[in-house]
């Protein structure tokens, strides 16, 4: 896979351990180099595990006991302290992630738990004005309950992390693309900028709208990757699961201290549905963002904004080519109506009324309602969060069956005029329009 257009092959940010040619890193759990020394590509080691099972099973056991036998100094005695199905995950998934080691959890937020528990009152945390909405609420407690400072900034803009940024800054926690805005964030310069500040300082990235597929903050400089395990890894809603990858073994330990002392290790069960769902990541993520992109191209070029970082458009292009290897399968588009908005997420069938994204299924969604509703208005407002957002997220269905999905959604919502070769959004004047009567028909 390449960058599109004009970012030259190569040179971008962060590709150090380009697939191309496989990455030097633990085996997961037997050593997958192949016989003359060649490194597999990231598609290969997706698919690829060598296991010592006694009967030689292709799907790792899922060992689904509590307790095993024996005396002191065996490998596993307790699920809690370690289970060897989620083992096996999570040394697959530490080289997948580029990570000197990985940790599994029950879910994505209970994987910032387990980070975000290193910090001490008094503490600050340097992070987005776009965040995760369950992220937003995980900081507000820390904040209101552990006397933790969390300072929320426009992390597009390096310089003001950089003013925010002191000797007390503790953490900084970036997502990139955020959500729903689909804004970027130079991962690189940030990491610089806060291990200057403050060489202690811990720097994490959530991961899970582009997943290790696209995507290695680590080897951006970032300390922590992190990721919701819920959405593309295992990508059929049908699991949830928190991923968290170090390469700093003292932090390791710590987060693993974490884990046992709470007991938030991913079961057995749901170890062995994420390493299933993890061998089809490549073609999924593939297909997925390949739909998305057609999908942002003809949005656009109806007329509506969009945001998509596939889209040369997107003011942000060449930073998010530059430490990325595509554009992920989530886009953003606005109506200019509320009303609108709802009526269109009303009218399709294929796309899915759900909150979540990363799974083969198609969805929309309007994240003022649902999955940011936990963020109040006024800071929505303050956020600039458009109420009237609509989120994609692509799926991995006929691509003319969605385009003829969302173009009958967009009809029947009336959020287009007919043209003589198709369609074309509202302008501004007849959206108020739209609106006008929305309220008129409403109120009648
Ligand atoms: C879903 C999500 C999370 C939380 O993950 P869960 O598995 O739902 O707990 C965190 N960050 C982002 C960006 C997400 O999309």
């Amino acid at each position: 896979m390449s960058a599109p257009g004009d970012i030259p092959n190569g040179v971008a940010k962060g590709l150090k351990h380009l697939d191309l040619d496989g990455h030097d890193l633990p085996p997961s759990p037997a050593p997958s180099t192949p016989t003359n020394g060649r490194k597999y590509a990231l598609a290969t080691e997706l698919v690829y595990t060598e296991s010592n099972d006694q009967f030689n099973s292709s799907s790792t056991p899922i060992y689904q006991s509590a307790t095993f036998k024996g005396g002191p100094g065996q490998e596993y005695d307790y699920t809690r302290s370690g289970n060897p199905t989620r083992t096996h995950l999570e040394r697959h998934l530490a080289k997948i992630m580029c990570a000197k080691r990985a940790l599994v959890v029950s879910s994505g937020m209970g994987a910032l738990d387990v980070i975000t528990r290193i910090l001490k009152p008094g503490d600050e945390v340097v992070t987005g004005d776009d965040l995760y909405g369950g992220t937003n609420r995980l900081l507000n407690y820390l904040r209101s309950n552990n006397d933790i400072i969390v300072h929320h900034i426009d992390t597009t803009n390096v310089e003001k992390v950089k003013a925010a940024l002191t000797s007390k800054t503790a953490m900084v926690l970036l997502e990139t693309p955020t959500n729903p805005l689909i804004k970027i964030v130079d991962i690189a310069s940030i990491a610089t900028a806060a291990h200057a500040a403050n060489p202690k300082a811990v720097v994490a990235v959530d991961n899970t709208m582009l997943s290790p597929y696209l995507q290695n903050p680590l080897d951006l400089g970032a300390d922590v990757s992190y990721e919701s395990g819920t959405k593309y890894l295992s990508g059929h809603h049908d699991v949830m699961a928190g991923v968290i990858g170090i390469n700093d073994e003292v932090l390791g330990d710590r987060f693993f201290f974490m884990i046992n002392s709470t007991g938030c290790g991913l079961a057995p069960f749901d170890s062995w549905l994420l390493l299933r769902g993890i061998k089809t990541l490549s073609v999924r993520m593939e297909k997925q963002q390949t739909n998305a992109q057609a999908i942002a191209e003809f949005l656009e070029n109806h007329g509506f904004k969009v945001r998509f970082p596939g889209l040369k458009s997107h003011p942000q292009y060449a930073l998010h080519w530059s430490q990325a290897r595509g554009a992920g399968a989530v886009l953003s588009f606005e109506t200019g109506s509320i009303a609108l908005s709802e009526r269109i997420v009303e009218s399709t069938h294929l796309f899915g009324i759900s909150v979540s994204f990363g799974c083969v299924n198609s969805l929309i969604s309007m994240p003022c309602r649902m999955s940011h509703a936990s963020i109040d208005p006024a800071t929505r407002k303050e956020r600039a969060l458009p109420e009237d957002i609509i989120r994609l997220c692509v799926g991995i269905e006929d691509l003319d069956d969605l385009i003829a999905d969302l173009s009958q959604a967009l009809v029947r919502a009336g959020a287009v005029r007919l043209t003589d070769n198709g369609f074309q959004a509202l302008s501004a004047e007849e959206v108020e329009g739209e609106s006008r009567s929305t309220v008129l028909v409403m109120d009648g």
